[in-house]
């Protein structure tokens, strides 16, 4: 591999009304980043003999707040700044009065939930194990939304301002590209944001598209304002074919030189259609081998079916003609992109071995060619700075745990080490107090019982199963001591199930009040990664409750077993692969082998109740280490299991899973050590 001095330089940046500091970007660095280190990475990319991977998915989850932060030598735009937020708590008095207070940069809001955190995992993991990645999505404007809660609706969507022109590490490329809506030339800015190993040795790019061009009408420089807008079935077709078409159109007019197209969800199928026009059959065949496509959902609204009038308004007569004849939808009339990108990709990975077996029998066409490759989360990104302060001091046992967390599982060398045991609880106590310190106003306090539910407020993970019987839970915190609950989370704007789930939660939180002195309840708004890190640490259990088989994976227990926090979970997605391994407590309804029930059955009254159980069982467990006698807690059973937590920490994660795509679908080689000057 050689360099070409006489290109055009890589980073090709249109400064026209950009805002950084010529401190930030130079000839030497870019925000931190040695520009060899980029420039190597790109030249990997721009080298046809190379092989690469482009990864294409609707969001992304990256949050320079929570892992590599980019200092920008100029002050942060308060536009980029992430606001205080209110909380619904039973303590209604306080939450007039105080907001939470959290003083740091937003995450790029370019995501809504746990696929984009995994896409942003993924990439820092590719930077890490230095493989030739480019990740593709779109720039949303408007981000997603503005959480406000309301009792009388549950959430009020409002707009999400921030300012991606003077985002630290975020640039506009000159390079324009354009793609026709209709009949209608549309143009696209492309930006960049780099993602550094942890060792910052290696990056990756993720090339961002932008509607918002001032040579295109009013109506085309939204387009990509809001992600997931699906008011009317065109803007779905359109914030499809952006991502699809537009992402491929980005890559060539970048000059990448890329092997295999990964489609991260059925939301990018367009790609394919891209890449097929004015291709003959035979081609489009072996274009097939190039790519590869994971499903992250059994879940109805997750598989995209879009009508022929609708998409012939968008797209045109041959990328119609495509994508009918590989997206045919079991009944006519529609494109399927689930079906479309099964059909388009060699290789079809769903996100667990459970969700192996559902895909494989919500797609028995395919069955042969769907495997099942475990999510994972982001080990560096994830770690609590004191559960990092613990593993450092045993360098022996826990070797190189950052880049090979295959070291975690040596965890269990030190299961009757009295003095690890002790620091661990000390480890955990700290997180805890780091997040009710936020919580102060609201009495909540770091030696009780403290669970959490946090993630999307989709129906099937069913948000407020932990309230069904307050009856019940008002009786077990009076009898072991207090217990404290902490909800977060957003539904999208258009899901009524959803939004009504938040205002049931909402209600009930507010007819707790009377039982505030035992049982806290509380509400956080605006879940973002930043929030979810404390959460993940902070809180004794994680609650994980989606009706069992519809949860693919989920990745926010992962999380939270790297923090040794106890998993209290139905039997469903990673989970599955876990809970022989002593991490908490399984409860809940089991569907029977080879049968997936219905998503909109959600047996709240049988689950709520054995959900109760287990929680009691926990609480004792719990108020055994907290306010025994210290010998009690060197034999108990609390700590046994954050042991065994962390243990499984050492599989779930994307080094481990970013490996297993490289071996089995991507095959590229990391740079060698000749590489590096
Ligand atoms: C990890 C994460 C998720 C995913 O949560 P699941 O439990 O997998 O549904 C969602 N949102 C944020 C902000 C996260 O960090």
């Amino acid at each position: 591999m050689t360099r070409q001095p006489d290109r055009a330089p890589v980073l090709d940046l249109d400064v026209d009304g950009f805002e950084f500091d010529a401190q930030d970007i130079n000839e030497g660095f870019f925000y931190g980043i040695p520009r060899a280190v980029i420039q190597r990475a790109e030249d990997r990319l721009l080298d046809p003999s190379v092989r690469s991977v482009a990864y294409f998915s609707m969001e992304f989850g990256l949050a320079p707040s929570v892992y590599q932060p980019y200092r920008s030598k100029g002050a942060l735009s308060p536009r980029n700044r992430k606001r205080d937020f209110e909380v619904f708590s039973n303590m209604r008095q306080m939450d007039y009065y105080h907001l939470v207070h959290l003083d740091t940069v937003v995450d790029i809001p370019i995501y809504s939930g746990g696929l984009g955190v995994l896409a942003g995992d993924t990439l820092k993991s590719a930077a890490d194990l230095k493989l030739p990645l480019v990740g593709v999505g779109i720039l949303w404007n408007k981000g997603y939304f503005d959480q406000q809660f309301c009792i009388q609706y549950g959430q009020l969507p409002g707009e999400f301002d921030w300012d991606p022109r003077a985002y630290p590490g975020l640039v506009k490329l000159k390079t324009v590209v354009e793609l026709h809506i209709g009949r209608e030339p549309v143009k696209f800015h492309l930006w960049k944001y780099y993602v550094p190993s942890f060792d910052k040795e290696h990056a990756v790019p993720l090339v961002l598209l932008d509607a918002n061009h001032r040579d295109n009408p009013d109506w085309a420089r939204e387009l990509t304002d809001q992600l997931y807008e699906s008011s009317t079935v065109w803007w779905k077709i359109v914030q499809r074919k952006v991502l699809g078409m537009g992402g491929m159109r980005a890559l060539r007019a970048l000059g990448y030189a890329i092997a295999v197209f990964h489609l991260n969800e059925g939301h990018a199928a367009f790609a394919f259609v891209e890449a097929a026009k004015g291709k003959n059959p035979d081609e489009i065949e072996a274009l097939t081998e190039r790519f590869a496509y994971t499903c992250h959902t059994p879940v109805e609204a997750g598989h995209d079916r879009l009508p022929l009038d609708a998409l012939a308004a968008v797209l045109s007569a041959d990328e119609l003609e495509i994508s009918q004849r590989y997206g045919q939808d079991e009944r006519p009339g529609r494109v399927n992109l689930t079906i479309l990108a099964m059909n388009a990709s060699k290789y079809v990975n769903a996100v667990a071995k459970k969700h192996e077996e559902v895909t494989k029998i919500q797609f028995p066409n395919h069955e042969k060619k769907i495997r099942g490759i475990t999510n994972g989360i982001h080990i560096p990104t994830w770690i609590s700075r004191p559960f990092e302060q613990l593993f450092n001091e045993y360098p022996l046992v826990f070797e190189n745990w950052k880049d090979s967390p295959d070291s975690l599982q040596q965890v269990a060398r030190l299961r009757d080490d009295r003095v690890f045991r002790e620091k661990l609880w000390n480890a955990h106590k700290q997180n805890k107090a780091g997040l009710l310190d936020l919580l102060r106003p609201w009495g909540m306090q770091d030696d009780v019982f403290t669970i959490a539910w946090a993630r999307r407020a989709a129906p099937y993970k069913r948000p407020s199963l932990i309230l069904q019987r307050t009856d019940r839970l008002v009786e077990l915190a009076k009898k072991h001591g207090g217990v404290q609950i902490i909800f977060a989370g957003k539904a999208h704007p258009n899901d009524y199930a959803g939004t009504s789930n938040i205002r049931e939660i909402l209600r009930i939180i507010d007819s707790l009040e009377e039982h505030r002195y035992y049982l806290k309840a509380i509400f956080l708004e605006n879940y973002d990664t930043a929030v979810a890190r404390l959460l993940i640490s902070g809180v004794d259990v994680w609650l994980n409750n989606p009706l069992p088989p519809f949860e693919a994976s989920g990745t926010s227990g992962m999380k939270a077993v790297l923090n040794g926090v106890l998993q209290l979970s139905t039997m469903d997605g990673w989970v599955v692969e876990a809970a022989d391994n002593e991490i908490g407590e399984i409860f809940g309804h089991r569907p029977v082998q080879g049968e997936i029930g219905h998503e909109l059955d959600l047996k709240l009254r049988e689950d709520s109740s054995s959900l109760y159980d287990k929680l009691e069982l926990m609480a004792q467990d719990y108020y055994q280490v907290e306010r025994g006698p210290a010998a009690d807690r060197h034999a108990s059973k609390w700590i046994d299991r954050m042991i065994h937590c962390i243990e499984v920490a050492s599989y779930f994660n994307t080094s481990r899973m970013v490996a297993q795509y490289n071996r089995s679908i991507w095959r590229m080689a990391p740079i060698r050590h000749e590489d590096f000057s």
